[in-house]
């Protein structure tokens, strides 16, 4: 029988901590433990003496079918693989959240043979960041309605509030309240409502932020809504950044795991992918570089939103550049995109394959060409594929003159991801200039249309009455050189999640745009994007428990 992906995890022996942070030759002082095999490291690793300025290799994938086509899978194979070549690896990953874990999705630590451990903590609570991120959410939210209930001195019109609470649960109940009912004495009553914490602005500023000094401008900046004269009001106005830093200190510290090799990994930050940027914290990412030689790195979603967003957005901000990029396709997600419907992926198709080429083929050329990267396909083997399937598309993608290498780290850990590995270094050896989708100078219409045309591939764009209003107003507001943060659905390049493979000739509606001032970026919606998800009606949690001695079971 196979081994689901906890057993395989809870049947590795893990090495202490201090001796995975001794790989990276990062000094014991400055680890703060979390248990035997958990621990954050301080700030001081990272602006110490003889640090590294290692190789970026950012794992990216096609449009994904619902079950997600493997990019954390394949980053950790990667970074194992790149160890047993004898690189000095790290790998930087985002926190997973309850929401997902308890829902569909499933965890976000990898599988098969390519995971992350404790798999149970870093999926369940871990070191306590996203608890932390929505404190410091739920204390400017108890302090603008404080404010309002004490005078409201700033004039903050009740209705125009644009902060909302979090909490780390898919809790589609709380997705629209109505609070501060009853007495006189229990606030002034509004609409409001809950977002996921990982969909929250303050995660956003987690993960882009370098000190906790950067951390407390930005936090300044948040707009939390607009006074009774349409001016915005922002959380420095309530003077509320001190306290949410002060909350956020140890949050801000990246965490140190490792794999079920031994790769010391980063799990750092977890912003949403559609609302936010959907990458680890840039602090994870940089410590990571600066003590190994080579590090992988994932961005969410499809690489049209997450390597796009991950260029457009965390490079500039971080000053970062990937110097290989892995793009993970699987035989299920060509025939999605080859017209075969959910429930017969699993029957062999080589002509469906081939008929799905033209999705893969637009990210590729999005990397070489849009973002001027080098990039390698990597085909993540499923058990169920056959020879045949695997053979035709690793055919299809040379005959086009690509790279690419069939990976099966799932099935066999860091040995599976040899080849994958050769060739990542390979192309990191290359010189490349990134270019990026649009420039910070352009108006905010200029930079959609960018995005929409190059990456996505699309005519144009088609903007509501109410998105240009929100376009002028932000411009107004001197927002406009801010970078763009698309939120469309992941399963097709355009904003219709039913236009699979490469579709052509069409418009992307843009239904309104937010700012998110202190992050520094602004969001564009593309169609109705849920903050709070739901769970599903048979929710993964009932298949969770734990025993007497504490051993979790049935997480994936
Ligand atoms: P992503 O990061 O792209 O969303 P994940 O790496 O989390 O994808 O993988 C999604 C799910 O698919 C996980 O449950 C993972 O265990 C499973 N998976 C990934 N690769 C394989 C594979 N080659 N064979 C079988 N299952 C896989
Ligand atoms: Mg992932």
């Amino acid at each position: 029988m196979v081994k689901s992906d906890i057993e395989i995890a809870q049947s590795t022996e893990m090495l202490p901590i201090e001796e995975i942070a001794q790989k990276l030759a990062i000094d014991k002082e400055a680890l703060d433990h979390y248990g035997k095999y958990k621990a954050k490291v301080d700030f001081s690793a990272l602006h110490n003496k003889e640090t590294k300025n290692g190789k970026l290799i950012l794992v990216t994938a096609i449009n994904p079918t619902p079950a997600g086509e493997g990019k954390t899978t394949t980053s950790v194979g990667l970074g194992d693989a790149l160890q047993k070549i004898g690189k000095k690896s790290a790998i930087a990953l985002r926190e997973p959240s309850l929401g997902p874990v308890f829902g569909v999705k499933g965890g976000a630590a990898g599988g098969g043979f390519a995971q992350v451990i404790p798999m149970e903590d870093i999926n369940l609570h871990f070191t306590g960041d996203i608890h932390a991120i929505g404190a410091a959410n739920n204390l400017v939210a108890a302090m603008i309605d404080n404010h309002i209930y004490h005078g409201n001195e700033l004039d903050i019109d009740p209705r125009r509030i644009t902060w909302r609470r979090a909490m780390d649960m898919n809790d589609r109940q709380l997705r629209s309240i109505v609070s501060g009912i009853g007495a006189r004495t229990n606030g002034m009553p509004r609409e409001g409502g809950f977002d996921i914490t990982v969909a929250s602005e303050i995660m956003a500023i987690l993960c882009l932020s370098h000190s906790l000094d950067e951390m407390k401008e930005k936090l300044s900046d948040c707009l939390i809504g607009y006074t009774f004269k349409n001016e915005p009001v922002k959380l420095g106005d309530l003077n509320a950044q001190g306290a949410v830093a002060a909350l956020l200190k140890d949050a801000l510290k990246p965490n140190l795991v490792q794999t079920l090799e031994h790769t010391p990994v980063f799990i750092h930050g977890g912003p949403f992918a559609n609302i936010a940027h959907g990458c680890n914290s840039l602090l994870a990412t940089k410590m990571a570089l600066a003590h190994a030689d080579y590090v992988v790195t994932e961005a969410g979603f499809g690489a049209d939103l997450g390597a796009e967003k991950f260029i457009d957005i965390k490079c500039r901000i971080g000053d970062v550049k990937p110097d290989a990029v892995v793009i993970v396709a699987t035989i299920r997600a060509l025939k999605m995109h080859g017209g075969v419907k959910k429930t017969e992926l699993a029957e062999e198709n080589t002509e469906a394959v081939k008929a799905g080429l033209p999705n893969l083929l637009k990210h590729i050329e999005n990397i070489q060409t849009t973002f001027n990267l080098p990039a390698v396909v990597a085909i993540n083997a499923f058990p169920g594929d056959t020879q045949e399937e695997l053979d035709v598309l690793k055919e299809a993608i040379e005959a086009t003159g690509s790279n690419v290498v069939q990976s099966n780290v799932w099935a066999e850990g860091g040995a599976g991801g040899v080849e994958l590995a050769e060739e990542v270094v390979k192309l990191c050896e290359q010189d490349s200039e990134m270019t990026f989708a649009y420039e910070l100078g352009d108006t905010i219409e200029t930079k959609v249309d960018k995005i929409v045309q190059s990456v996505y591939g699309g005519k144009g764009t088609e903007w509501s009455v109410a998105a240009k209003r929100t376009a002028r107003r932000l411009t107004k507001l001197g927002y406009s050189d801010l970078p763009i943060c698309m939120a469309k659905t992941q399963y097709s390049l355009s904003d219709d999640a039913k236009a699979l493979g490469r579709p052509t000739d069409f418009e992307v509606n843009i239904r309104d745009l937010s700012v998110s001032a202190g992050a520094g970026f602004i969001v564009v919606l593309t169609g109705n994007i849920m903050r709070m998800p739901g769970l599903p009606k048979e929710p993964s949690a009932e298949q969770v428990d734990v025993n007497a001695e504490g051993k979790i079971t049935g997480l994936f």
